[in-house]
């Protein structure tokens, strides 16, 4: 079944952008994702399909009406569409992994993406949408925040992927240790500019080369990215948890 992704923007002629090319585009002209962009101004009553207004409060910039977006997404999203309502914006919960997987097993999802200040926040609970941020920065619309989005699930559907790429085994994979970084990669030559690839790698010795990898994923995590190990007390609190 083809996955299905719906934009919910005011520069739908921003897509497919890059993801019409490489991976993305192969998988889309293989039929095993679409991509709808939707112009949120084409949901707009107003005579001159003006889609803002000034915050309340105060404040400069301009705010997306909570009417005209409930009004895209009613477009977009028949009663009884199972896909989520992702909303790209700086306040949401970090994109990981974990929730790119979780879309990619899904039917798609349709995403908005904000400019100027933002959405009226009523529209964004009374649709109790999925915020999400990709980032601790402010990018100027959601539309390349959406496109990070979709990239990072469509290569995770079935049948996108072939031989040359895995997802197997590749940084955030889940482990004991928690989501560790990759171990890093060298081909060929052996030798360049007199640095010698690790020999463990040229020993043809699957066992001693899972294990290297293993203690290279580690270590970089531990130096790099500690929030992501999996200490003994967060494997604790993990098994009284429910997963997410
Ligand atoms: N006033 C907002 C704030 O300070 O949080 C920033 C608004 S930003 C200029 C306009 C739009 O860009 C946001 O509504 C959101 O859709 C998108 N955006 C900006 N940064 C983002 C990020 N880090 N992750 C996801 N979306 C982002």
């Amino acid at each position: 079944m083809t996955w299905r992704a719906t934009v919910l923007t005011l520069f739908p002629g921003m897509f497919p952008g890059p993801l019409g090319t490489a991976l993305a585009g192969r998988g889309m002209e293989r039929g095993l994702w679409s991509l709808e962009a939707r112009d949120i101004r084409d949901a707009s009553t107003d005579r001159n399909r003006r889609v803002d207004d000034t915050p309340f409060g105060g404040g400069a910039g301009m705010v997306l009406r909570a009417d005209v977006v409930e009004a895209a997404c009613a477009a977009a999203m028949p009663e009884g569409d199972p896909r989520p309502l992702v909303f790209l914006t700086p306040r949401g919960a970090p994109l990981r992994q974990s929730l790119v997987r979780s879309l990619a097993t899904g039917p798609g999802a349709v995403l908005l993406c904000g400019r100027y200040e933002g959405v009226d926040q009523r529209v964004v609970e009374a649709r109790g949408m999925v915020e999400v941020s990709i980032g601790d920065y402010v990018l100027s619309g959601g539309e390349l925040a959406a496109m990070v989005l979709l990239d990072a699930c469509v290569r995770l559907l079935p049948g996108v992927m072939g031989a040359a790429e895995s997802a197997e085994e590749e940084s955030f994979s889940p482990s004991e240790a928690g989501a560790l970084l990759e171990y890093p990669h060298y081909t060929r030559p052996a030798e360049w500019r007199g640095l010698r690839v690790p020999e463990v790698l040229l020993s043809g010795h699957h066992a001693e080369v899972a294990r290297w990898r293993r203690a290279q994923s580690e270590a970089v995590t531990r130096e790099r990215r500690p929030d992501l190990l999996q200490t003994e007390q967060r494997r604790d609190s993990a098994a009284r948890m429910p997963m997410d």
